[in-house]
């Protein structure tokens, strides 16, 4: 499963920087908007899922599942 990640062309921070639409979310506890860590949570067939956690509070604010995005290659 990592051979695919080291075919990606692009540096991969930069992609996941720019999937991520916020870098932070609304906590229900904290009842505001607060900077989040990302925890690697499950390696699916289909990409890595991953959850938010408040970074005061640790509480779980959301999950995202980081395709696996592999470019069509065929051969010409
Ligand atoms: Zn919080």
């Amino acid at each position: 499963m990592n051979a695919k990640r080291m075919d990606d062309p692009g540096p991969k921070r930069q992609d996941s920087y720019q999937e991520f639409d916020a870098s932070e979310l609304y906590c229900p506890r904290c009842r505001q908007a607060v900077p989040v860590r990302q925890r690697l949570l499950l390696v699916l067939p289909e990409g890595d899922k991953f959850e938010y956690l408040c970074e005061y509070c640790s509480t779980s604010v959301g999950t995202k599942l980081a395709r696996v995005t592999k470019p069509i290659s065929l051969i010409v």
